[in-house]
């Protein structure tokens, strides 16, 4: 792919931008030596204004998702996008969130172009598991461990139920709770059926990749290491 297509695809600018960026000598090897748009060079030796080009197709991001941003892409209020930088959200293939939070919700949260990797963490025939720790209205009244592992608990309005799911008890109102599924409000709802509200919640971990380290609207990049603990 030449040069100016593919620095466009990586969302840096239209090609007509990529090819004045050409002309003004932003963009150069690892040497700084100005490049050319015909110039054949290997990926991971081009700058841009001296910092090193996104990461073709595969990319995978971390967030620490603040609360009061929301997942979608158009929202008269903050998104998620926001917290990146505007190219993230010019690629292609576009970049997605893997599974949603909801706005009050804090925590990890992933992003992916890469459509296969989503789906192999999302789906629940994958057995990821994504961990939440919830702060409790009322202190817990102790038969939610087994209720929740059963398999057989309904929420309002779903003809299916829920999958196992596991419950640690970390104080009266505080709990850390691991499921398998992403459906709509799920932790918020399984607390409800048990008749308790969750006043805080977050996301701690996506199978072995733990949220900790990273500050509320941190996010970074990561590597097949990375990639490799969610499974
Ligand atoms: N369950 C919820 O209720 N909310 C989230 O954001 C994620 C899981």
């Amino acid at each position: 792919m030449r040069l100016v297509r593919l620095i466009a695809n990586l969302g840096y600018g239209s090609r007509k931008d990529v090819a004045w960026m050409f002309r003004e000598g932003r963009i150069t090897d690892a040497d700084g030596e100005v490049l050319y748009a015909d110039d054949k060079v290997e990926h991971a030796a081009i700058r841009i204004d001296g910092e090193p080009l996104d990461p073709p197709a595969g990319l995978v991001l971390m967030m620490h998702k603040p609360l009061g941003v929301t997942c979608s892409r158009k929202d008269p209020g903050r998104v998620v996008y926001d917290l990146l930088p505007p190219r993230y959200r010019a690629r292609t293939p576009a970049l997605s969130t893997v599974g949603r939070l909801d706005r009050d919700t804090s925590g990890l949260l992933l992003f992916t172009d890469d459509g296969a990797l989503l789906h192999r963490i999302i789906s629940p025939r994958a057995n990821i598991a994504k961990v939440y720790e919830a702060t409790l209205a009322q202190d817990l009244r102790g038969d939610e461990q087994p209720l929740f592992a059963s398999g057989s608990l309904m929420l309002d309005s779903e003809s299916t139920p829920l999958l196992p799911a596991l419950l640690d008890v970390l104080a009266p109102r505080h709990a850390r709770l691991h499921i398998h599924e992403g459906r709509y409000h799920q932790v918020r709802r399984m607390f409800a059926a048990t008749g308790n509200h969750v006043e805080s919640l977050q996301r701690t971990a996506i199978g072995g990749l733990q949220l900790r380290g990273l500050q509320a609207g941190a996010w970074r990049q990561l590597g097949a290491d990375d990639v490799a603990q969610i499974f």
